[in-house]
């Protein structure tokens, strides 16, 4: 399990400082910090430089009008913050689609964008009280929305999705989702229902999906995944037998693998694709496959 530091998405280095989010004086003076700096996200894409590699911070005066969030603070305490809106065209910055970002930035940098992406994008979606419908107006630096029609407070949501290598005798079974391309086999997954455990959702999802039992079920390791808020929650679980009932409008495909046709489908040598390491179904997939 030595592998947690390279799951994607995962190592941010901001602190997120949640005793700035009440005071909205201390939020304020973090803004109007000539240090402070702004993750533009247009139409939820963060802005990267022009070469494509860093994050681009804006100054507040390059920054667009917008929802904002406050990240958090940086290793120098210089105030971060996320802001949804579209850049001048004059800035030397482009928009990048979340997972390219997340697949490019290394060290915990990927993990800003999940956390400016997921927040914002929750924003988007909850602008009228679930309580109620009046118009909701955000607080705590965007970490909350106030209905002052009834009172009610919401809190941005994480969606928890459990994800599963079954394996027995050496062998772990891999599915492929109707829409994955052909070829494209992964861990097999499926969100939490309100009122069971993870270990009840890993067994529950594949009985449905595949008609195995399992038992045994236990954790590796988890990742925010920000499309939009899923928390993936990596398990290993042992099939009581080979025999598969798919599922079809889930599962179109699913196989038992060998830990040498992972390490080969790791490697892009396989007869079948991986998933890329952003995903922690490849961290699933390696940590199986390097078990003696
Ligand atoms: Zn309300």
């Amino acid at each position: 399990m030595q592998l947690k530091s390279l799951l994607g998405y995962t190592g941010n280095m901001l602190d997120r400082a949640d005793h700035l989010r009440r005071d909205s004086a201390a939020i304020h003076a973090a803004r109007m910090h000539p240090a402070a700096r702004f993750l533009i996200l247009d139409d939820l894409k963060p802005m990267m430089t022009e070469g494509g590699r860093e994050l681009f911070w804006a100054r507040r005066s390059e920054c667009p009008e917008g929802q904002q969030i406050f990240l958090g603070l940086d290793a120098e305490g210089e105030p971060r913050f996320a802001v949804d809106g579209k850049p001048d065209d004059d800035l030397p910055c482009v928009a990048t689609d979340a997972r390219t970002a997340g697949a490019v930035l290394a060290d915990g940098r990927a993990a800003i964008v999940a956390q400016a992406r997921s927040i914002l994008d929750w924003h988007r979606r909850h602008g009228f009280c679930a309580s109620c419908g009046a118009p909701t107006r955000s607080e705590k630096a965007g970490y909350s929305r106030q209905c002052d029609n009834c009172g009610a407070e919401h809190f941005p949501r994480v969606d928890p999705v459990v994800i599963m290598l079954a394996e027995k005798d050496d062998m772990a079974l891999v599915g492929r989702g109707p829409r994955f391309p052909a070829g494209f086999f992964s861990a097999l997954a499926g969100f939490v229902e309100p009122g069971e455990s993870l270990e009840e959702a890993v067994t529950r999802e594949l009985h449905e999906e595949t008609g195995l039992r399992v038992h045994s079920v236990r954790y590796g390791a988890s990742q925010p995944w920000p499309f939009p808020s899923s928390l993936m929650m990596g398990a290993f679980a042992k099939a009581d037998g080979f025999e598969l009932i798919l599922d079809e409008s889930e599962i179109a495909e699913a196989r038992w693998v060998s830990r040498e046709e992972v390490r080969a489908a790791l490697r892009g040598e396989g007869s079948w694709s991986a998933p890329p390491p952003l995903a922690i179904a490849h961290w699933l997939l390696q940590s199986w496959a390097q078990q003696p």
